[in-house]
């Protein structure tokens, strides 16, 4: 599924407030749900169905919410218990037992309760709230996107910037795609943001790296402004606060956009694209690894490669990465090494190339073996060829 964003402009003070009730609304349910799991045992998803409509009936307010942003509010809550059961089922040591939640950003709607423009410049929540009408702003890939594309969901989510709301699809839009006759394996690794097989390395580019430096100066002034104990704080640490939230957002977003167009990018110019799955979840335990992990934003740049793949009909493959960066990839000799080495020398076969393009060789050629393709040195689909 994919998720896109967009802002919600051009709205009274009136229209944002009776967003921020909604999203109160759906807070409320969504506690009123775990309550009555936490009361009374053997509490179902049906018995959360059925909550929705007594509370409904019981208090006007929540009446005014759509209602299957009703029943949204409600999954949310059985979304949370159903993976604390399955934590406590696998035995992990943090369970994550159901709490309320106290500061909710956003609510759900499904199908219903809003309604978007025919030219996708608007759109309107016509729940109990009447919030009403607001412009939406993005580019004109989004905007196709909302016209064309199924929407499955609209979440309405406040951030430091303002409001915005999130449309979720399935890609299924289909575009003719280029054929180019290339294939790629992509190493995603800590030192390039990716390699491939032909030693090409994408960098993570330096404004990021700057505006993380940025990030870090605002964090410094939050918390010289915070009093331990104080109760409120000042009116200046809320306005650091304000600042700082703006900037993550900021990065967040350029991130983005930065993995978005890489992805674009590397599935228009090739025909398969083989990337390994990484347990990303795993990786981030270990901290000397986690910050370039969650900044490379990896995962979000695997997801668009589905994407655009799935968009253009073209084939995009994720192999296990077991033993990919270990393999020679040329005799397939499995030769341990450190993270710290950084090139591959093959005691068997006398290879000597970098760590990351032996490992994006491997990869494409797992790729290549699940799809079926012979793939030798570089050649794809000429095997014959070369040798004689
Ligand atoms: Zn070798």
């Amino acid at each position: 599924m994919i998720v896109r964003e967009v802002k919600l402009k051009n709205g009274t003070k009136e229209q944002y407030s009776a967003l921020d009730e909604a999203i109160l609304t759906a807070q409320f349910i969504r506690n009123k749900a775990v309550r009555l799991w936490m009361d009374s045992k053997g509490t179902g998803k049906a018995d959360l169905y059925k909550l929705c409509k007594d509370l409904a009936k019981e208090f006007p307010f929540a009446k005014k919410l759509n209602s299957s942003a009703r029943q949204a509010s409600v999954e949310r809550a059985w979304n949370s218990i159903a993976s604390f059961y399955a934590r406590c089922k696998k035995g992990e040591k943090k369970k994550g037992y159901p709490t309320f939640k106290k500061h909710c950003r956003s609510v759900e709607y499904k199908v219903s309760g809003w309604k978007v423009s025919p030219d996708a410049m608007t759109i309107n929540f016509t729940d109990g709230f009447e919030a009403g009408t607001f412009s939406l702003f993005c580019n004109n890939e989004t905007r196709e996107d909302i016209l064309t594309l199924k929407i499955n969901r609209v979440r309405v989510v406040r951030k430091a910037d303002g409001y915005h709301a999130q449309f979720c699809f399935d890609a299924d839009r289909k575009e003719e795609g280029e054929y180019t006759g290339n294939v790629v394996g992509l190493d995603i690794g800590l030192k390039y943001f990716t390699k491939d097989q032909n030693d090409i390395a994408v960098v993570y580019p330096q404004f990021l790296r700057k505006a993380e430096r940025q990030l870090k100066k605002a964090q410094r002034r939050l918390s010289k402004k915070f009093v331990k104990g104080a109760k409120p704080q000042s009116q200046n640490y809320h306005k650091a606060r304000k600042g700082l939230a703006k900037i993550h957002l900021k990065i967040q977003r350029q991130r983005k956009d930065w993995a978005i167009k890489q992805a674009r990018c590397v599935v228009a110019s090739n025909d398969v694209v083989v990337y390994e799955y990484l347990k990303i979840a795993n990786m981030v335990k270990n901290h000397h690894l986690a910050k370039s992990i969650s900044d490379a934003a990896w995962y979000q740049y695997t997801q668009w490669l589905d994407y655009y793949g799935k968009i253009w009909d073209k084939v995009v493959v994720a192999v296990s990465p077991n033993y990919t960066s270990q393999d020679c990839s040329g005799c397939g000799q499995r030769a341990k090494k450190a993270l710290s080495t950084r090139t591959h020398s093959c005691p068997c076969c006398g290879l000597e190339i970098c760590r990351d393009t032996n490992a994006a060789l491997n990869i494409l050629r797992k790729g290549m073996n699940i799809l079926g393709v012979e793939y030798q040195n570089g050649t794809f689909g000429q095997k014959e060829s070369a040798h004689d």
